[in-house]
């Protein structure tokens, strides 16, 4: 069902030992150019949620982002101080939330998040709500997001793992945005569901928690990202790397107005390793190889049908 204006909720919310909220706008193309729908589904329509949690003496794990974080200190300051973790390593007990100006509506989603985190984190101090919020870091792998024209509008957007295997399957250059030179740390999605479980599983542990979930070694730029897939798709595909390509594409050209962008994300995982004793497992070349693998099964003769059919 949709949480947005659906009786239903407090009936099921009563119902259940446990609710999982992972009810979100939360791709970058839709944050700018929808900006009330991100806010909307990010904060206003969470809190009924947390509400009916509270009222009912329910847990909550709820779904927050590494996006909270914003930027880094780091990205302030001149080349030589970016090499210090202090400056870069993000803490859920330490670092500052850094956004950009209103107009640059790419933070809607961010602001939005960290006051549904904020507000939880308020009915815990003042009610008691037993919550868990987690914060993923850009968790890839199959089955995640949609291929634009296949199993997602046309004229869509996905994250990146998504533009970049379209772009692979249709032949087509990866476009960097504004150069490719924000980076990522990348999470294979069967590590991150472990960690979930293991938070299902262990109330004690788990409630009264922030947990960054992400895997700080698998760190890439785009442009890096966007090289890595080009071999991996060339094997999987078994055409010659030398026909796939990348382009530099401005973020206005790729995104519009209002765009910016978060530069590095490296989670710190102290807490996440102390409560639960979970560890990410999976490096970068096996998930990227497991992945194009699966991308390319699964959509490559509907693309292919896509592609043969004459456009008007
Ligand atoms: N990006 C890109 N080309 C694309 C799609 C995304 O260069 O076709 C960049 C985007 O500008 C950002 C990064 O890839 O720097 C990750 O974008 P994604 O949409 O996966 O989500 P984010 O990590 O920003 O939330």
């Amino acid at each position: 069902m949709n949480i947005k204006n659906d009786s239903r909720l407090e009936t099921l919310i009563k119902a259940s030992d446990l609710t999982i909220n992972l009810a979100a706008i939360c791709t970058p193309a839709d944050y700018n150019t929808r900006p009330l729908d991100t806010i909307f589904s990010n904060f206003i329509d969470a809190i009924p949620v947390i509400k009916y949690c509270t009222e009912n003496n329910k847990r909550l794990i709820h779904f927050s982002t590494c996006e909270v974080y914003g930027k880094t200190i780091g990205s302030f300051l001149p080349e030589e101080f970016r090499k210090d973790p202090k400056y870069y390593m993000l803490k859920e007990d330490v670092s500052p939330c850094i956004f950009g100006p209103v107009e640059k509506q790419r933070w809607s989603y961010a602001c939005a998040k960290q006051m549904t985190d904020r507000l939880i984190y308020a009915e815990h101090a003042e009610n008691g709500l037993k919550f868990t919020i987690v914060r993923p870091y850009n968790w890839i792998g199959p089955r995640m997001d949609f291929i634009p024209g296949v199993d997602g509008p046309c004229d869509g957007v996905p994250r990146v793992l998504a533009c970049f295997s379209n772009n692979l399957l249709r032949g087509e250059p990866l476009k960097l945005v504004d150069g490719g030179r924000s980076q990522r740390t990348f999470l294979y999605i069967k590590d991150a569901i472990e960690a979930v479980l293991l938070m299902i599983d262990n109330p004690e542990r788990a409630n009264g928690q922030i947990f960054n979930v992400g895997n700080p070694d698998n760190e890439v730029s785009v442009k890096e990202l966007a090289e890595l897939m080009i071999q991996v798709y060339a094997k999987v595909a078994g055409v010659p790397s030398s026909s796939l390509s990348t382009l530099d594409v401005s973020s206005e050209e790729f995104y519009g107005k209002g765009y910016d962008d978060s530069d590095r994300r490296i989670p710190d995982m102290t807490i996440i390793t102390r409560q639960l004793g979970w560890k990410p497992k999976t490096p970068l070349d096996k998930l990227l190889d497991d992945t194009l693998q699966y991308q390319h099964q699964t959509y490559s003769s509907a693309i292919k049908k896509v592609l043969s059919k004459p456009s008007n």
